[in-house]
């Protein structure tokens, strides 16, 4: 390791980190010149300055924030849930019911119901309407309950909304399929 960062040192014409060709020197295992030299001294001995000093330039955090991290934990679906039902008529005057269930107040479900449920004419509408509903609470236990988010998921919910051979769910999920392989792998 030594040996390498020797021979490293007699090739080397410019600064590993800024690239200029003036005196080179080494500092902690790397080439550079003495400009860069100081900053990797900050870095190494002083990092309590350079997060002062990185929120200036950056909005982003220097590290992701430990936090965040052990937030992700999932959160496990009560047995039993709290709901709210929303009721609301659409621009063709039909009533409809919306169920927001609820996990501390955060929405975690949608389910709508509305009469159209019942005829056999619109089952393809029934279909499409399940899926957005399946899909967004697939979204909406992603965020709330950090629920893995999966193509295989996506599908199964695609798969569970279809009510007949090719509607529009059973087309996508046909289609989505083939992609589960790749993404799996
Ligand atoms: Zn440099």
């Amino acid at each position: 390791m030594r040996r390498d960062n020797v021979s490293d040192a007699k090739q080397r014409t410019s600064c590993q980190v800024c690239g200029t060709t003036k005196t080179l020197k080494k500092a902690s295992g790397y080439v550079v010149c003495s400009s860069c030299r100081t900053a990797i001294g900050i870095i190494k001995n002083h990092p309590e300055k350079i997060k002062t000093l990185w929120p200036h330039f950056h909005e982003e955090p220097i590290l992701p924030e430990p936090v965040q991290i052990a937030q992700r934990a999932m959160v496990e679906m009560p047995d039993v849930i709290d709901g709210k039902r929303y009721q609301t008529i659409d621009r063709e005057r039909n009533k409809w019911y919306l169920l927001v269930s609820e996990v501390d107040g955060r929405p975690v479900e949608v389910f709508a119901s509305t009469a159209f449920d019942r005829n056999h004419e619109l089952q393809s509408r029934i279909s499409n309407l399940t899926t957005i509903t399946r899909l967004i609470s697939l979204i909406l236990r992603h965020i709330f309950l950090h629920e893995p988010l999966t193509m295989d998921k996506c599908l199964k919910q695609i798969q569970r909304s279809s009510r007949q051979k090719n509607d529009l769910p059973d087309m996508l999920f046909g289609i989505l399929s083939r992609y589960r392989q790749k993404s799996s792998a």
